[in-house]
């Protein structure tokens, strides 16, 4: 057998024979999704106001540990949002991973800002800490208390972690260099719902994060996101700008800035509540299934199955096999063959540099986020494999 053929035997092995089809991640409507979608639709309520929008952001809240929530559309509103949120203007940079999905750049872009793309650590699959603080030392100067690019003379004004496929990247080391380089934090944290770091859910170790539940994560709400503050404030002007920036009143229309329409319809919200009722156990059953893909793998050489860094807890959003180097060329067998057979596999996204409208963005030195999106393929991850 090929070494595509082993792959894709061992996958077999692990989720059985009887499905024709296996995608890469579907959600699993096993809860209460029914009754409260309908009872939407029985009262009326299925857009902008309603009781499931509040009861949702309550249910991040008490479900994080985060103190605020705020739903709106999706991840990507929520990321443009929190950007602007933390004082991101036009002009600034934004240290993103190069290796991430389009979403984290855009909303970079969205605020008229300029992404700064950072490299990858094996270990957590995000950005590295160690090179971009030996990368800062070079091309960094604090002015008056502000970071400036010495190379561009742009301000550099927030870093944006990203926990790649639900596991979550080393953030204290980041923490540290966002106190030493007056940066504010914003964690994209739309694949990590259910992980923790050192205990502590991700989305609430910066000035604001943000959660996605588009139809692919691991809860949805068809599509949907969410912003996660401490900082009570920021949360106020996180639900009054996503909702028009209307002062409230009975029928004035006084909006008193350029808000935004991205509030999470009611209906919406109310998929979302039966999502986050079966939570826990879709951590539980992806974690299990990480395990098992562990067991089947053991015995492959040229092949890992991506796990968790000691420092972390993931939800195991979306498992990735790691090829060896020598093995690297086999990667399109491997996609090419599975697909073929209805076992949908996916490589991981092609570096923010390599797209046309990114292509000269500032970056470090990238070889360990090329490396590593060479030898990266998702296998399938549904809760209920
Ligand atoms: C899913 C995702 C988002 C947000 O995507 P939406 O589809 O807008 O909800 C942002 N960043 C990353 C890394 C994601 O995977």
């Amino acid at each position: 057998m090929s070494q595509a053929e082993i792959i894709i035997s061992k996958i077999r092995q692990v989720l059985g024979d009887e499905r024709s089809r296996i995608a890469l991640h579907e959600p699993c409507f096993a809860g209460r999704e029914w009754e409260y979608v309908r009872d939407c639709l029985d009262t009326g309520w299925v857009s902008s106001a309603g009781q499931y929008v509040e009861r949702f952001e309550k249910g991040l809240v008490d479900f994080t540990g985060v103190k605020y929530a705020v739903a709106v559309v999706n991840g990507t509103a929520a990321l443009h949002t929190a950007l602007k949120l933390v004082g991101v203007e036009a002009e600034d940079e934004v240290l993103i991973p190069a290796l991430t999905f389009i979403a984290t750049a855009n909303a970079v872009a969205y605020c008229g800002a300029v992404p700064h793309l950072i490299d990858s650590e094996p270990r957590a699959l995000g950005m590295d800490p160690y090179k971009l603080e030996a990368y800062l030392k070079d091309v960094a100067v604090i002015d008056k208390g502000v970071c400036i690019n010495r190379l561009t003379s742009r301000r550099i004004k927030a870093v944006v972690p990203m926990h790649t496929f639900g596991h979550p990247v080393d953030l204290d080391p980041l923490l540290e260099l966002c106190q030493k380089y007056h940066l504010e934090m914003v964690e994209d944290a739309a694949e990590s719902v259910g992980s923790y770091y050192k205990g502590k859910h991700t989305g609430g170790f910066g000035k604001a994060g943000i959660l996605s539940f588009n139809g692919n994560k691991i809860v949805t709400t068809g599509g949907g996101g969410a912003i996660l503050t401490n900082d009570p404030e920021l949360a106020k002007l996180a639900k009054h700008i996503t909702t028009t920036a209307k002062q409230p009143h009975p029928w004035a229309f006084y909006h008193d800035m350029t808000g935004f329409n991205y509030r999470l319809p009611n209906l919406n919200a109310a998929l979302g509540c039966a999502q986050l009722e079966q939570l826990p156990g879709f951590i539980d059953r992806k974690r299990a299934l990480a395990q098992r893909y562990q067991e089947a793998f053991a015995d492959v050489p040229g092949v890992t199955v991506f796990k968790e860094a000691d420092f972390a807890r993931s939800n195991y959003w979306l498992n990735a096999l790691l090829l060896d180097e020598q093995y690297a060329a086999e990667r399109e067998a491997v996609l090419e063959l599975s697909n073929a057979q209805g076992i949908m596999t996916r490589p991981a996204w092609i570096l923010m540099n390599k797209l046309p409208m990114y292509k000269n963005c500032p970056h470090m030195d990238l070889s360990a986020a090329q490396n590593m999106e060479r030898r990266i393929i998702n296998i399938p991850s549904s809760v209920f494999l």
